[in-house]
């Protein structure tokens, strides 16, 4: 059999169970549902403990189902190693905890996901100084790094107004820097782009959105690209430092973030995403071009006042998209012209699901300075670009034409 590498991505995501052994020649991985590991030997045990022998101690530590998805997300990213959690916050919460100390800096970009930014904020009470910056320019990043900068995180496309960072760039100043940049690569996923090709050295996943796909359950990841030398990393401690280097940042946020945190993700829930991720590149193929058919006929529409999606020649960043992605994404977001009102438009939807969530296979409709954005307020809402009308659309997989039809007929009254 070729090796996996030499696979296209959903060959070696559908066969890679297969690749270890499996109980009774099983297809999937197996739902393992127990809460401690036992050894026929004493020796072994305290081995296993000690980290000289891989194997299971305990639920919350490792599971070999779980396991069996950490291999599958490292394949996606072509990383070294990946940490699955229960949510997509807890692999951010965990990259923190198990990573940054008092008096560390992070350059972070105002383009967040919500709940990162206000993750942010509870860590710049607890010591660690935050530097927000518009990370569309390379040169916003370069100006805020400090002697006390630990890392740079950013996201691919942000939500909702679909900035993209200056991915390459900002690879290149942490790269010479040593600085750990970390991407969050939820909004593009895996199979549209791979942050390990612009030197990301940590990448993070929300499970949750693409990966599984059906929004049947929570999920995240961290993946360890191979790329960061953790012996420059002042936070690594002494005990985490017995493995190979390429292998400290992994060791001690496994200690700190499952063992000692418990963000453990359950293996039933990982079971869910490990089969929703044997569908993700054809559903993600038709999100992607539903959502550049339903930007462009929103954008030729005079009742629209804006369009945000990075597929559109009028998208700032449109080059790098072209450029680095494989297609530009499931996410969308619109506001519609004064006189319009949000609410009666999105209440006139008969397909478009009022819910948050991305990456699902149905479509889902926001008001967002309304809901995702309210909490912010309005001074911070305008100053990252969100219009009170601004609707988020996550395109899903319905027929094109359904779905066409279904945002053309809600402009009527
Ligand atoms: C949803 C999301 C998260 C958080 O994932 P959960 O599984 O909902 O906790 C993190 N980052 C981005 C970009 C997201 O869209």
């Amino acid at each position: 059999m070729k090796t996996p590498s030499e696979y296209g991505f959903t060959t070696a995501i559908l066969h890679n169970d297969r690749r270890k052994p499996i109980e009774h020649g099983s297809i999937h991985k197996p739902i393992h549902t127990s809460v401690t590991f036992a050894y026929q030997d004493a020796r072994e045990l305290a081995s296993v403990f000690q980290g000289k022998t891989p194997g299971f101690r305990y639920g919350r530590q490792g599971n070999p189902t779980v396991a069996a998805l950490e291999d599958k997300i490292t394949r996606m990213e072509d990383g070294l190693s990946s940490i699955c959690f229960a949510t997509g916050m807890a692999a951010i919460g965990a990259l923190s905890q198990a990573l940054l100390r008092d008096g560390d800096h992070i350059v972070s970009s105002a383009f967040l996901f919500g709940n990162t930014s206000s993750m942010w904020q509870t860590l710049s009470g607890q010591g660690v100084e935050l530097t927000f910056v518009d990370a569309t320019d390379v040169a916003h990043v370069a100006a805020a790094i400090t002697p006390a900068t630990r890392m740079v995180f950013v996201e691919t496309i942000a939500n909702p107004r679909t900035q993209i960072a200056d991915l390459e760039k900002i690879g290149a100043l942490c790269r010479e820097r040593g600085l750990l940049f970390v991407v969050d690569n939820t909004m593009t996923s895996p199979y549209l782009f791979r942050p390990k090709t612009v030197g990301a050295g940590l990448i993070v996943n929300a499970l949750t959105k693409s990966i599984g796909g059906h929004g049947h359950a929570l999920a995240g990841s961290l993946t360890d690209s191979g790329l960061f030398d953790w012996t420059r990393f002042p936070n690594i401690f002494d005990n985490y430092k017995k493995q190979p280097p390429a292998q400290w940042g992994m060791v001690q946020i496994r200690a700190k973030a499952l063992r000692d945190f418990g963000a453990s993700l359950g293996p039933e829930a990982a079971h869910h995403i490990a089969v929703g991720a044997e569908t993700m590149a054809l559903r993600i193929e038709r999100e992607c071009s539903n959502a550049l058919a339903l930007a462009r006929m929103l954008e030729a529409d005079d009742r629209v006042a804006a369009v945000h999606y990075p597929g559109l020649a009028s998208h700032p960043q449109h080059h790098i998209a072209s450029k680095l992605f494989r297609a530009y994404g499931g996410l969308l977001s619109f506001e519609l012209k004064d006189g319009i009102d949000c609410f009666d438009y999105l209440n006139r939807l008969q397909l478009g699901i009022l819910a948050s969530n991305l990456g699902d296979t149905r479509t889902l409709v926001i008001p967002v300075a309304h809901t995702i954005f309210y909490e912010i307020g309005a001074a911070k809402r305008a100053e990252m670009g969100i219009a009170e009308s601004l609707i988020r659309v996550s395109v899903g997989i319905e027929d094109t034409e359904d779905l066409l039809n279904d945002f053309a007929q809600a402009f009527a009254d």
